[in-house]
């Protein structure tokens, strides 16, 4: 099984990022454990929190798939939000974090993600958004969501916790 990466439902198909199971698990890690490094303002912090909800851990192997424009962009601050993830992204290739990981990326898989990523941030536009993505996302939340709780971040592993709690130690206790 698999998950697809997108940038709409109807982006060429050599823009998508397919990754196995194992791939899609590391790869939102390295971008969990750069992004939460780097998010300053509310948006950016939301932005890594919706990634990291993509947890294969509670949600189930393969269905975490997703296209860029469901992400809960902010729509006036489109522009500067893909500058931040773009930063994210040279902090990946930088492993900001992974000292923080008991094990080592695979770095062809972290190559191929973040290439792909880049290429289709670079070509995402405002038209291509879904409509009110960031407003029914966060209607959906719990008031105790860690969104609403000042982003706390998981102390071992220094990602933003969420709904699932923390990324990273849901792999780990998968393990034991
Ligand atoms: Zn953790």
């Amino acid at each position: 099984m698999a998950n697809t990466i997108g940038r709409t439902k109807d982006s060429p198909q050599e823009e998508w990022l397919s990754f196995s199971n194992g791939a899609t698990d590391l790869f939102l890690a390295v971008l969990g454990l750069s992004g939460s490094r780097l998010a300053q303002t509310q948006g950016e912090k939301r932005l890594i929190v919706w990634l990291l909800e993509r947890d294969q851990s509670v949600l189930g192997a393969g269905t975490v798939g997703f296209d860029l424009c469901e992400m809960p962009w902010e729509i006036p601050h489109l522009q500067e939000q893909i500058s931040f993830f773009m930063r994210v992204l040279d902090g990946v290739e930088a492993h900001l974090g992974w000292e923080c990981l008991d094990f080592t990326p695979n770095l062809d898989f972290v190559r191929v993600g973040t290439e792909k990523f880049r290429k289709m941030l670079s070509r995402l536009k405002t038209k291509d958004l879904t409509p009110d993505a960031l407003s029914l996302w966060m209607e959906a939340m719990e008031e105790s969501d860690p969104v609403f709780r000042g982003f706390p971040k998981c102390p071992k592993h220094g990602i933003f916790l969420t709904v699932w709690g923390c990324y990273l130690c849901n792999r780990e206790s998968e393990n034991h």
